[in-house]
């Protein structure tokens, strides 16, 4: 049974609600991305540029040595004697200096490899982040629009349930709550489609209820009233097809 203006189901809805979660996940995921790649950035270049500073200053220090181990060879006669120390002395400073160069320049290049690829992936996470700005905002758009119908259809249910039901002329023998015969309901206001242990006229007297905690309520009703085990078996097993329990499984599906 389904009631008029009472949307059937909700998962249009729900599924808005999941969607625009996910784009909101994943603009957090993307913001959190480039940050963390700024970060490491800055982190890894700081020890590069460390590196550089000490790397100049032992270069500075060589570049001395050198210097120095030039003016001590002039002070000395270019005599045979002198002439191997001399030019062993010098080789290896050169060749330190060679090999320090060496170390440095590839310091220095890395740092600028590491820049570069820095950039390159700045620029395209920048990208990927106003993609995901756009996505974002759909996604709050559809969060917003999904809540906003959500509780407009609780809204109509609530309605229609609780008080523009009792407008309608579709009119049923029994109780579309407990499945009560309303004939002999002595409380029975002859307005609604729920017997009086159900429905006081405006609301539900239990609601929130689920149906098996409902059944075992009305058995006891049964009970009370001298149905016996086979009659309360076959009213209890009825319970689900009633409007009320439709309507209610409607809704959840
Ligand atoms: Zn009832």
């Amino acid at each position: 049974m389904s009631l008029p203006g009472i949307p059937s189901t909700n998962n249009t809805w729900i599924i808005f609600v999941v969607f625009g979660c996910i784009l909101i996940y994943n603009l957090v995921y993307k913001v959190t991305d480039y940050f963390s790649l700024q970060r490491n950035f800055l982190e890894s270049s700081e020890l590069t540029l460390y590196e550089i500073e000490k790397k100049s200053k032992e270069r500075t220090l060589i570049f001395n040595k050198v210097d120095s181990i030039k003016k001590l060879n002039s002070s000395f006669p270019n005599d045979s004697l002198y002439l191997n120390i001399k030019i062993k002395l010098l080789k290896e400073t050169t060749d330190e200096l060679t090999e320090h160069e060496a170390k440095f320049d590839s310091l220095i290049q890395s740092y600028e490899v590491s820049e570069v690829k820095y950039k390159n992936e700045k620029t395209f996470l920048v990208h990927d982040l106003l993609g995901s700005i756009f996505l974002g905002i759909v996604g709050l758009v559809l969060i917003i629009f999904g809540i906003n119908k959500l509780q407009k259809n609780q809204t109509i249910r609530d309605a229609v349930l609780y008080s523009d039901y009792l407008k309608l002329k579709v009119r049923d023998p029994f109780c579309q709550s407990c499945g009560m015969d309303l004939r002999y309901d002595n409380k029975f206001d002859n307005n609604s489609n729920y017997c009086s242990f159900c429905f006081d006229g405006k609301k539900f007297n239990h609601v929130n209820i689920e149906i098996q905690e409902f059944r075992n309520l009305i058995e006891k009703q049964l009970i009370i009233k001298g149905f016996t085990v086979k009659q309360r078996k076959s009213k209890l097993k009825e319970v689900n097809k009633l409007g009320r329990w439709i309507q209610k499984f409607d809704w959840e599906s």
